[in-house]
């Protein structure tokens, strides 16, 4: 009897160990796809990311990293294209009722234009009007 126990204990670990050894071979299992650090087979430290629909593992730290990344509004700059990350500040514009999402410095670029229309209309109508006037009276004779 104790000799069946051992034997099935230590069958046992034969296929644990296989099982693990199985596990850090592929590393598509073991290997973070993101920062290819070894993961240890511990499930509550692996993560899955599915490319080309094929499972590949990701850290802890990786995972974070990338749904930080999905959750940020938007992944590029609306203006110069610069690809937007966590730390970044993103600006949120809204154009005839769409959103549109810039970075810091096209932001400024922005705002500066924006000014520079916002001032126009000051000057414009009376170049409006002259030109109006000008246009009817000139027609005419
Ligand atoms: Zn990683
Ligand atoms: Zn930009």
């Amino acid at each position: 009897m104790d000799n069946l126990e051992t034997l099935i204990s230590s069958l046992f670990t034969l296929v644990f160990s296989i099982a693990v050894l199985i596990y850090y071979l592929n590393p598509k299992k073991s290997k973070c796809y993101d920062c290819h650090d070894v993961i240890s087979i511990h499930k509550e430290n692996r993560y899955t990311l599915t490319v080309n629909e094929e499972q590949c593992a990701l850290c802890r730290k990786c995972y974070t990293k990338r749904q930080k990344q999905e959750s940020l509004p938007a992944q590029n700059c609306y203006c110069c294209g610069k690809k937007f990350n966590a730390r970044m500040k993103i600006l949120e514009w809204e154009v005839y009722k769409s959103a549109y999402f810039l970075c810091a410095a096209c932001n400024r670029k922005g705002k500066s234009k924006l000014k520079s229309q916002f001032q126009l209309p000051e000057i414009f109508p009376d170049y409006f009007i002259k030109m109006h006037t000008s246009y009817q009276g000139k027609i005419i004779l």
